[in-house]
């Protein structure tokens, strides 16, 4: 049978990817054979679990055994040995075939938790399942009176002999409906400034007084299994603690930069995407006896949107160096979260308008697109969030 598989694109692409760092060629095999093995196996059931509102577990088990899953994992932790290069990889091609599986999260945001302030027990305990894909991770730290103000969280864990007892709930848990292991922010001291009593705590499937919630009814992304999580009186032995007491708050911070590194490169590849859709049928979709991308208003507006795209990708290339020779990317990272997912959002509005009526139909993925682009401005950070970081290292407030 002849090899359909679309070739790798580090290079080729109109909006090139690879950054100078990550398209060797080791980097366009991994690519290749990745492509491949999202069109051939995962593609093809794209419709049925979107509406399903699940992705079977088997999926994540492919991942893993497939070594997508944590691939800058070492060995001795069951990981392939690769490195956050290989883990862009597998966030744009998913992006880019429109495979809507929450892998970088749990690869990219949260076993970093387990990876960097884990107790070597800790991490032989739940890394090797984390890259498996048997132990499925979630992070809870909003709860319904607590997101962007993550300093006001309330869920109080509280010493008992050898363990915590958990109190509280939150909202919003991407993974939440189906995971093995949740990483938990709790409340442990409620004297003293509000975000230094904050401590991570492990809870694990099945742990007595943990009952995960509905699975949220949302907007898009309807394969993410969102739910809520609720502790009550909830047992963990103290040895599930990630890292020291009181340090929960520096933890998160610190790792949100990841997460919106992760967040702005979703975004760019689903604009970068949405774009080639559009392209593809303003070319094909012929009124008043023309293709309309010959109507020099549509012609236009993708040169404006390639354009806005390009630079998104070539910030986002720099920004991805940076933060790949440690480089704080604290300001530019909270420029790219905001910026790329409202140009995305810009693009997705109008690629979807450019469908005409078909832009407003399940079966195309543009549809998709739109819906689920619509989180980038929210989750990992609000644009106003952004903003605030941004303005206060101007000394603005
Ligand atoms: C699909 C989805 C998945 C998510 N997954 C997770 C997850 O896995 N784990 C998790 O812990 N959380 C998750 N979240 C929660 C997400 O991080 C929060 O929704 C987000 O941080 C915003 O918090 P909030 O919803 O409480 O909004 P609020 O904080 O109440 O904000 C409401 C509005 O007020 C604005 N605002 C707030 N403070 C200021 C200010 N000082 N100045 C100006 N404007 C301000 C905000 O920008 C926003 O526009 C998810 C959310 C969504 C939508």
């Amino acid at each position: 049978m002849p090899d359909t598989t679309p070739p790798a694109n580090g290079r080729t692409d109109r909006f090139v990817r690879g950054a100078g760092v990550y398209d060797s060629p080791e980097h366009e095999r991994f690519r290749t054979a990745l492509r491949r093995f999202l069109a051939t196996e995962l593609v093809p059931h794209l419709a049925e679990w979107e509406a399903q509102r699940e992705v079977p577990r088997w999926v994540w088990r492919r991942f893993g055994e497939l070594g997508y899953l944590c691939p800058w994992l070492e060995e001795e932790y069951g990981g392939s040995g690769g490195d956050f290069t290989h883990s862009v990889i597998v966030m744009e091609e998913m992006a880019l075939a429109g495979v809507d599986v929450e892998v970088s999260l749990h690869s990219d945001i949260i076993a970093p938790y387990i990876h960097q302030f884990g107790t070597p027990e800790q991490k032989r305990r739940w890394l090797p399942g984390c890259a498996s894909g048997e132990t499925l991770l979630a992070i809870a730290m909003t709860e319904p009176d607590a997101g962007s103000d993550l300093a006001a969280i309330r869920t109080r864990a509280v010493k008992d002999g050898n363990d915590y007892i958990i109190d509280g709930s939150k909202t919003f848990i991407s993974n939440g409906a189906h995971c093995d292991l949740v990483i938990v922010a709790c409340r442990t001291d409620s004297e003293g400034p509000a975000h230094k009593g904050i401590t991570l705590i492990a809870v694990e499937n099945g742990a007595p007084g943990f009952t995960k919630g509905r699975k949220l009814n949302k907007l898009g992304h309807h394969t993410h299994g969102t739910a809520e999580l609720f502790f009550e009186s909830c047992r963990v032995p103290q040895t599930n603690r990630i890292g020291a007491e009181g340090r929960g708050f520096y933890y998160m911070m610190r790792q949100l930069q990841r997460e919106r590194l992760v967040a702005a490169i979703g975004s760019q590849v689903n604009a970068e995407a949405m774009f080639e859709l559009t392209l593809q049928y303003v070319k094909a979709r012929q009124a008043f006896g023309q293709p309309i991308g010959r109507f020099q208003y549509i012609a236009f507006k993708m040169a404006e949107m390639e354009t806005e795209i390009e630079l998104g990708r070539t910030f986002l290339n720099d920004l991805i160096r940076d933060f790949l020779h440690g480089t704080d990317i604290t300001r530019k990272v909270s420029m790219a979260k905001w910026w790329i997912a409202e140009m995305a959002n810009r693009v997705a509005y109008q690629c979807t308008q450019l469908h005409g009526g078909y832009g407003y139909m399940e079966e195309y993925e543009i549809t998709r697109r739109f819906r689920n682009v619509r989180m980038d401005t929210i989750a990992a950070g609000t644009t106003e969030i952004m903003k605030m970081i941004l303005a206060k290292g101007l000394g603005l407030q």
